[in-house]
């Protein structure tokens, strides 16, 4: 059987003129998790600290056995927290896990690293903060700037979930943070498997895509503004309105589709795998 993880980064609008607007949270959200919760499907709530007050605070309440609540850093500025001073990234981590808790009367115990950022570093600071779980490797994931600083480099990296070395994050070690992978596109190198995906692609392609993955779960990345239609009016990238739909269907057209799969969230991977135990 196979196991899919439909996990959320729930964050501002992905826009092209820096304004911070969260239609995605506020029109998108509800209608996506109303869909999941009516199934019984668990997902992932990762949250953004700079958007906290716009997450719908009924979220967990309704249905707290489905929802594992993580954190998604404070913002996406600069953009990768491997290439943040050490204090600087320690600070907004400790922000936006506050944030988090304030809210929902609980701590998040899951993170994911804006743009995959995750390093060694960052791991060991997320351990001593009481967080159990990343997922924050996307495994091939390979992007310089300028063609030159890399920026992040995942190739190699395992599929599975594993307890990171403290040495090389990619290789399995010691740390007592659990990493569970976000799963490659196995139709689009370098890229995650998930909601934009399946927008753009429609629902039987995504299909096969899930079929061919690799590891022994599927954590399906979706962002909160891809669950809005964005029109040529909007100051957004044309592949991110391709990649965004303003209604459910697709996403009740694939999960018909498999049939015989499990659904779990990133806390339920974790208890299968014996985080920070015997891992
Ligand atoms: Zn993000």
């Amino acid at each position: 059987m196979r196991s899919f993880c439909f996990s959320i980064d729930a964050e501002r609008d992905y826009r092209t003129d820096g304004q911070l607007t969260v239609r995605g949270l506020a029109e998108g959200l509800p209608m996506f998790t109303d869909l999941l919760t009516s199934h019984d499907i668990p997902f992932d709530i990762m949250g953004s600290g700079e958007i906290v007050e716009h997450l719908p605070r009924d979220l967990l309440q309704k249905r707290q056995d489905l929802v594992a609540l993580g954190c998604h850093a404070y913002s996406h500025s600069p953009g990768y927290l491997s290439r943040m001073p050490r204090r600087r990234k320690e600070a907004e981590i400790q922000r936006a896990t506050a944030l988090l808790r304030e809210r929902f009367g609980r701590p998040p115990m899951q993170f994911r690293a804006p743009n995959f950022s995750i390093d060694g570093e960052t791991l060991e600071f997320l351990g001593g903060l009481g967080y159990r779980i990343d997922s924050s490797v996307l495994p091939g994931r390979y992007v310089r700037r300028w063609r030159l600083i890399p920026l992040v480099d995942h190739r190699g990296a395992p599929f599975n979930p594993y307890r990171p070395s403290s040495v090389n994050f990619l290789h399995p070690g010691e740390t007592p943070v659990l990493e569970v992978p976000v799963t490659p596109n196995p139709l689009a190198s370098g890229a995650p498997l998930g909601l934009g995906f399946l927008h753009s692609e429609g629902a039987r392609v995504c299909r096969t895509a899930l079929e061919k993955a690799a590891g022994r779960y599927v954590v399906f990345l979706a962002h909160s503004w891809e669950m809005v239609r964005w029109t040529s009016a909007d100051s957004v990238r044309p592949w991110v309105r391709d990649a965004s739909r303003g209604k459910t269907d697709l996403l009740e057209e694939l999960l018909a589709l498999l049939d015989g799969w499990e659904f779990l969230n990133l806390d339920r991977v974790g208890a299968r795998e014996g985080r920070g135990g015997g891992g």
